[in-house]
């Protein structure tokens, strides 16, 4: 079975740095979806509250016989829940319906700069960490000024940000804050959401003929080789198969740097939604 490489978080935790993501899975899909994933190697599992398929993510994991300490659980923390002790009551919703004791990262989902309260949220997270419910703690969604904000009112820096990147929006000024903190990347979106053509660039195109290896490997070789965390969302057990067989080859560097040469850096290359108008 494929080993997958983990990144050490600034908190000392340790995150599998390839795994599945389960955004639109629909519900009545997720028990099947995550159990082929976790039958096929993977072990780090990404959902949130918002996805109504947290009850499917708990009954693959109920249902895997693998034992807890084998697998990485991401949940998080939305919008209309970051007031008063909203949070902790929000985390124990999602425990009950992953059936577990204690997630290992839990972050908040968007800033949602405009109601003025993701700082209070990232204080509640901290409480909820220093409660044992969730190993790690981290943000979604958070660009450099709320990063700076959240670090300068409470003192505690994120062990993840998870933004939207892939190669036409690599989010230079969040990943330079984030590499100067120890702050790991998670992208989401990895592959462009399936948005734009990416896999059809030439810098794509040319390394998956050098390598023989499809695109969309290639565009998730590049990712692990930046150094970022990834959670690619198929609900085909072939595709689950091809996204974590990634590690038999090595982008040069002058494949990555053309395929860096893929971003848009005035942030015409984002395929979602902008952080700072979702509220
Ligand atoms: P993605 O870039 O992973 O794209 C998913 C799409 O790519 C799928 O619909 C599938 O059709 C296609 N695809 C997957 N594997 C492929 C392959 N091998 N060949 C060809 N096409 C392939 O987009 P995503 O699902 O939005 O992002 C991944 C995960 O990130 C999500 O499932 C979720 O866990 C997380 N996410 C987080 C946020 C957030 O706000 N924090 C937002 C969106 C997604």
């Amino acid at each position: 079975m494929t080993t997958v490489p983990s990144l050490q978080l600034n908190d000392g935790n340790s995150i599998p740095q390839l795994g599945y993501g389960v955004f639109k899975v629909p519900p009545a899909d997720t028990e099947r979806a995550v159990s082929e994933a976790l039958e096929v190697g993977y072990r780090h599992i990404d959902t949130a509250a918002i996805y109504g398929n947290e009850e499917g993510v708990g009954a693959a994991i109920a249902a895997s016989g693998l034992s807890r300490d084998e697998l990485f659980i991401t949940t998080k923390l939305w919008n209309d829940r970051h007031d008063g002790d909203e949070p902790r009551a929000a985390l124990g919703e999602s425990l009950e319906k992953l059936g577990l004791d204690a997630v290992d990262l839990y972050l908040v989902h968007w800033p949602t700069p405009a109601r003025d309260n993701y700082v209070h949220a990232w204080t509640k997270l901290i409480e909820l960490r220093d409660a044992g419910l969730s190993r790690s703690i981290g943000v979604s969604n958070h660009l450099v000024p709320h990063l700076e904000r959240i670090v300068a009112e409470t003192g505690v820096v994120p062990a993840v940000d998870q933004i939207e990147l892939h190669p036409a929006h690599q989010q230079r000024a969040v990943t330079e804050w984030a590499a100067a903190r120890g702050v790991a990347i998670e992208a989401w979106g990895p592959l462009g959401q399936g948005k734009y053509d990416l896999f059809g660039t030439a810098p794509v195109t040319a390394a998956s003929v050098a390598h023989g290896k499809t695109p969309a490997q290639v565009v998730i070789r590049w990712h692990l080789q930046k150094g970022f965390v990834l959670f690619p969302k198929s609900v085909r057990i072939e595709r689950l198969r091809e996204n974590l067989d990634v590690f038999d080859f090595t982008l040069t560097d002058a494949e990555l740097a053309a395929i860096d040469s893929l971003d848009q850096p005035d942030g015409s290359g984002r395929v979602s939604s902008d952080p700072n108008e979702v509220n």
